[in-house]
């Protein structure tokens, strides 16, 4: 992926492009790579970074939602194990199987959600990951050396997929391109343009970089914006009633220490009815997450203390050391572009479904979901779109469509892993200059050959870029990005021709977005 290339095909196209979708994080792309492996002509514009939005701030589970069978939303969950099963297919080498225990204090937990287990295994069907069952206490402390054994009775196992947000983006975004698809990022649509009928068939745009403005036709436009998604149906019709109601959810980030063992921690309700999980993550431990209505989106929201609060709170009850505000790595939190429900009530209870509406104009918006059933929301909305835009039809292929970076045995690329069938490429640049084997920072595993990459091969544009999303840096010890940020903006101003002006800046801007991921 190339910028400067992708800009090119912008300017030189002389047709309207089959779709234009509005919006980088995982349902704008999964449309891009659903369209555009469909054979149509796509452009995708994001306003910041591919992910810089809700996308690379989830919990980092492919999962069915053990939640959602509590609420007995049977149908979310079936498509959702089943899209699961996919993602494990389509991308091994970044979602894998991961471990749950269920910790048990009382007496009726081990058969009720021992019961609950088997069902969520039942529905998952040819899909299902490893078999639920139940644990006894002492089986329950092998697998997680410190939970609190004060009180503990045993324990129920279960399997889910993980995997790793920002990556998973990238490499779909990759993916798109490959199919021939343009993307873009930096570049945020600012209207749409209307036909002399009132129907949407282009959008206006503003390259951040450069300041230039862009006007591309389109037959059809769709709206994936997360939680702005009402702004862009305000540009369709100002009058238009809001229907996201964006939640926050604050993670926390601890050494893994504080989670021996390598299975994961599920605690299906806490004092406040919300599920809370403890997840070893690369090398460190993940623990989230909150539910919190927020007024107005952002793209850099920050965690409020309550939230920190109540994290700390329940994450010592059940790990034998208590962890403190000193022990965070990271803070982080994402906004969930929930639909509906009434203007005060409580953001938890409301629908994780996706939502599909086309406007009197023709704007297709898709929002709501979730990470996991990305590509089903992208099969709905091309079938929508197809019709709208009286595109000939063609089939989905994104069922079994390997996803960039496929590779059976990526454990074989050691700690190159998450690249997958692009390792030995990335080690080959590594080994190609010896400062570009350099780590970026003493207690970060990425190396200097890596931002190089994430600059050549993968769009970054900035530090945000490479620290954030390339690497992950920011989400698993925000301190030491920060002190990274000024060898990352180096090695950046050479690959992107930038001068010494732009990497002070780079080096300021960073540091103030990384304040905001460190507790004080
Ligand atoms: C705390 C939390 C935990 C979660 N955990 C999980 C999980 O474990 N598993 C799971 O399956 N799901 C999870 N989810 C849900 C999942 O992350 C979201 O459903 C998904 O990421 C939403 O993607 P999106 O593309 O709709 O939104 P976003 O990722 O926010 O993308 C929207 C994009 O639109 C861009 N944009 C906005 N306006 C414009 C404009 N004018 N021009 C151009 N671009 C624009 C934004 O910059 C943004 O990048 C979680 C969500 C949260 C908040």
């Amino acid at each position: 992926m190339n910028r400067t290339s992708m800009l090119r095909s912008v300017a030189d196209a002389q047709d309207p492009w089959d779709f234009v979708v509005i919006g980088g994080g995982a349902t704008g792309v999964g449309v891009a790579v659903d369209a555009a492996s469909r054979g149509y002509r796509v452009l995708l514009l994001e306003q910041s970074d591919f992910g810089k939005g809700t996308s690379s701030r989830s919990t980092k589970l492919v999962h069915g939602g053990v939640r959602y069978l509590q609420q007995g939303n049977i149908p979310l969950v079936m498509d959702a194990l089943r899209e699961r099963g996919r993602m494990r297919r389509n991308a091994p080498h970044l979602v894998h199987d991961l471990e749950f225990v269920v910790p048990n204090y009382s007496w009726w937990e081990a058969p009720f959600y021992g019961i609950g287990m088997k069902v969520y295994d039942a529905l998952a069907g040819k899909y299902g990951f490893g078999s639920s069952h139940n644990l006894s206490r002492e089986e329950t402390v092998e697998r997680l050396p410190t939970i609190e054994t004060d009180g503990l009775r045993g324990g129920v196992v279960y399997h889910d997929g993980q995997f790793d947000d920002a990556r998973l983006l990238l490499d779909l975004a990759r993916t798109a391109a490959g199919q021939g698809a343009t993307l873009l990022n930096y570049c945020r649509v600012t209207a749409l343009e209307k036909d002399g009928e009132g129907y949407v068939c282009g959008v206006h745009a503003v390259d951040e970089e450069e300041g230039t403005k862009l006007s591309v036709s389109a037959r059809v436009v769709v709206n994936a914006t997360g939680v702005f998604t009402d702004d862009i149906r305000r540009m369709d019709d100002p009058a238009v009633k809001g229907m996201i109601r964006p939640s926050q959810g604050v993670h926390l980030v601890l050494p893994r220490r504080f989670l021996g063992g390598t299975s994961a921690i599920m605690v299906p309700h806490t004092d406040d009815g919300r599920v809370l999980f403890a997840i070893p993550w690369h090398e460190v431990v993940v623990v989230g997450t909150t539910d919190t209505p927020v007024e107005e989106p952002d793209l850099e929201p920050l965690p409020l203390a309550e939230e920190v609060d109540f994290l700390l709170t329940h994450a010592a009850r059940y790990l034998t050391e208590d962890p403190g505000p000193s022990d965070v790595l990271s803070c982080f939190a994402g906004l969930r572009p929930l639909v509906g429900g009434e203007e005060d009530g409580d953001t938890s209870s409301l629908s994780r479904d996706h939502t599909l509406q086309v406007s009197s104009s023709g704007l297709l918006t898709l929002t709501g979901g979730k990470w996991t059933t990305y590509r089903k929301m992208a099969e709905d909305a091309v079938d929508h779109g197809i019709v709208l835009g009286g595109l000939e039809p063609q089939e989905c292929v994104t069922q079994e469509l390997n996803i960039h970076g496929f590779h059976s045995h990526p454990e074989r690329f050691g700690e190159l892993r998450f690249f997958g069938s692009d390792a030995p490429a990335v080690e080959a640049l590594i080994r190609s200059v010896p400062t570009y084997g350099d780590r970026i920072h003493p207690r970060l595993r990425p190396r200097i050959g890596e931002a190089v990459w994430a600059a050549r091969e993968e769009m970054a544009r900035t530090v945000d870029d490479v620290l954030a999303r390339r690497t992950r840096s920011l989400v698993l010890d925000a301190r030491a990005a920060a002190e990274a940020a000024p060898a990352v903006a180096k090695v950046l101003a050479a690959e992107l021709d930038r001068d010494g002006g732009w990497i002070e800046a780079q080096i300021e801007s960073f540091s103030r977005i990384a304040e905001g991921y460190v507790l004080r």
